[in-house]
């Protein structure tokens, strides 16, 4: 839950207030009829889901690349194809997700 600033006292004052407790001044509920909760939750799950593609992506990209020193070899083969193509667009789609997540988390 956010604050805001009364206009008429200057402090500041949650969000969800139709009064100011400093000075009982009406405020304006227009002011904060915009917030959607639903839609602040929805931004902050995008923006997770988004991270973890990133981070599935980068993951797969170490270790099927051979840059883990450790490991020579994978088990199992991988196909150049997923490399090549399905690893960045998972990175991208999962910048693209987030990157969405937090413009909607702004404007929220
Ligand atoms: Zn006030």
């Amino acid at each position: 839950m956010g604050s805001r600033q009364c206009p008429h006292c200057g402090q500041y004052v949650a969000e969800t207030l139709s009064t100011c407790p400093n000075c009982r001044e009406l405020l304006d509920p227009a002011a904060h009829a915009h917030y959607d909760p639903e839609r602040a939750v929805r931004a902050r799950r995008d923006i997770r889901w988004g991270l973890i593609w990133m981070f599935v992506a980068a993951v797969i990209q170490y270790y099927s690349g051979g840059h883990d020193p450790f490991l020579e070899r994978l088990p199992v083969d991988i196909l150049p194809l997923v490399n090549q193509y399905l690893v960045p667009f998972l990175f991208l789609a999962g910048l693209a997700l987030a990157t969405a997540g937090a413009y909607r988390r702004l404007t929220a």
